[in-house]
């Protein structure tokens, strides 16, 4: 696959389409532009700080299209149904074969690099020693941080604000 930076609209949480190392993409639904604030790193080097939010917490990923995976997987399971019908044997020996293609090919997909803060996919980037697999914890760590400095805009942006707004922690 060809090294590309995919990156994700903040207000719909969904990829923008193209590649943002040639230039500012567009999302589909809210039309606001998403840019690169910092140069994309050369291809011989790992990523230090994600270049659309300037984050430097990266978790790393298979480069997986999730729908279509899901889509196989289902596809699979409706053909095996109907071998089923004519033949049990057959229908077995199809799921075992897709069982095997599909860890194979999930063992040859290439990793790639995400931001924790923004979602933005490095594809063909050297991967760091410092980056690990997606860890629940520190992302919830940054949603949760993320939502209280939005609570903190809206507060500050009230112009009469409540005295007490609900942040127990
Ligand atoms: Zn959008
Ligand atoms: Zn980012």
């Amino acid at each position: 696959m060809n090294p590309r930076v995919r990156a994700r609209c903040r207000a719909c949480e969904i990829p923008v389409p193209g590649d943002l190392a040639e230039g500012a993409v567009q999302c589909m639904r809210c039309t606001e532009p998403v840019r690169a604030v910092l140069p994309v790193p050369p291809l011989d080097e790992s990523l230090e700080r994600c270049v659309v939010c300037e984050a430097r917490t990266f978790y790393i990923e298979k480069a997986i299209n999730r729908a279509l995976g899901l889509l196989l997987v289902v596809g699979a399971a409706v053909i095996s149904a109907v071998i089923f019908y004519f033949n049990g044997i057959a229908a077995l020996a199809f799921l075992i074969v897709f069982a095997l293609v599909d860890f194979g090919a999930y063992h040859a997909l290439p990793l790639r690099t995400v931001c924790y803060e923004c979602l933005t996919e490095y594809q063909g980037w050297p991967l760091s020693e410092r980056h690990r697999p997606f860890d629940h914890d520190i992302f919830e760590g940054i949603r949760q941080r993320r939502i209280r400095e939005s609570e903190q805009v809206e507060a500050s942006s009230d112009e009469a604000p409540l005295v007490t707004r609900g942040t127990s922690s």
